[in-house]
C-alpha cells in the first residue's frame, strides 16, 4: 500500500521545492490550484488549456459536457509506492486513488473481513 512521504523527514537530500513548482507526474496539475474538472477526467488548467486525464491537450467541452463541471482543488503528495520501490512519485490525489485501485479494493477487503472476524469472536458487532 501506498504511503504519503513527509519530504523533509523521509527524504532529507531532496531539493526543496515550493508549492508553485509541484505537478503530478501523472496528469501534469498543479498543486493548489482550484481547478475546473469534467466528469470524463478533462481538466483546465491555470493557462486555459484543456487536459485530459493522462495529461494530454484535449479539445474544449460542448455546453453539455461543460454543464458537468466541477470545481476541485489539486493536492499533489509525494507517494511511494511500497517499502521496496525505490524512486517515490508526485502524484495528484486523483491519480492516487486510480493507480492503486486494486490495493485499496483489497485493503478494503481486508478490513471488512477482520470487522466481521471481531463481531464472530466477540458476540456480534454487525447485524447479519
Ligand atoms: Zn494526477
Amino acid at each position: 500500500m501506498a504511503r504519503h512521504i513527509d519530504v523533509h523527514a523521509d527524504l532529507p537530500s531532496a531539493p526543496p521545492t515550493t508549492h508553485d513548482d509541484r505537478r503530478c507526474e501523472h496528469c501534469g496539475r498543479p498543486h493548489g490550484h482550484t481547478l475546473r474538472c469534467l466528469p470524463d477526467g478533462r481538466w483546465l488548467s491555470p493557462e486555459g488549456v484543456w487536459f485530459d486525464s493522462d495529461g494530454h491537450p484535449a479539445p474544449w467541452p460542448d455546453v453539455v459536457d461543460y454543464a458537468g463541471v466541477r470545481m476541485s482543488r489539486s493536492v499533489v503528495g509525494l507517494y511511494r509506492r511500497s517499502r521496496a520501490a525505490s524512486k517515490p512519485q508526485h502524484l495528484c490525489r486523483r491519480c492516487f486513488l486510480d493507480s492503486g485501485r486494486d490495493t485499496h479494493r483489497q485493503v478494503a477487503r481486508i478490513r471488512s473481513l477482520m470487522r466481521f472476524a471481531l463481531g464472530d469472536l466477540f458476540e456480534g458487532a454487525y447485524s447479519a
